[in-house]
Order: C-alpha cells, then sequence, then structure tokens
C-alpha cells in the first residue's frame, strides 16, 4: 500500500442501504440502482479522507465498511 492512500473493504451482505457513508462521501462510496446497497467507488482513496472515511465507518449501522490499511 502506498503512503498516501488507505485500503478500504465493504461488505454488501451485511449493508442495509441507510446511504450514511454516500451522504458523507460520495465521491468514495456509491448505493447501487436496484437494492441501494454499498458500493465502493474509490478502493485506494488518497489518505486526506482519513478522517471522513473513519466517520462513515464510525457511524454505518452494521459495520459494513473496514479499513483494511491506512499510513500510519
Ligand atoms: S452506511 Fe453502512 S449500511 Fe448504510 S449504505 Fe453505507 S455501508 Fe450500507
Amino acid at each position: 500500500l502506498r503512503e498516501d492512500k488507505m485500503l478500504l473493504r465493504v461488505d454488501r451482505s451485511v449493508c442495509i442501504g441507510s446511504g450514511n457513508c454516500v451522504r458523507l462521501a460520495s465521491a468514495i462510496f456509491d448505493q447501487d440502482e436496484d437494492e441501494g446497497l454499498v458500493v465502493l467507488r474509490v478502493e485506494e482513496p488518497p489518505a486526506e479522507w482519513e478522517k471522513v472515511v473513519r466517520t462513515a465507518v464510525a457511524t454505518c449501522p452494521t459495520a459494513a465498511i473496514s479499513i483494511v490499511d491506512a499510513p500510519q
């Protein structure tokens, strides 16, 4: 992983389509049109998104978003 990137994963099997993550960071997260479940638009976002992504992780009602790796 590059120093200026984070690595994210989403688990669509637990997402309930609340849309919190999309409202927080629509550049990173989207929802599919059929089921409204999360779609990761950017798997390795720039590290400058870390604060917003951590808020998305913390406010996702089903813990569907994971930070796999982030710069130390
Ligand atoms: S906040 Fe969580 S449950 Fe809601 S759409 Fe995003 S990933 Fe799915």
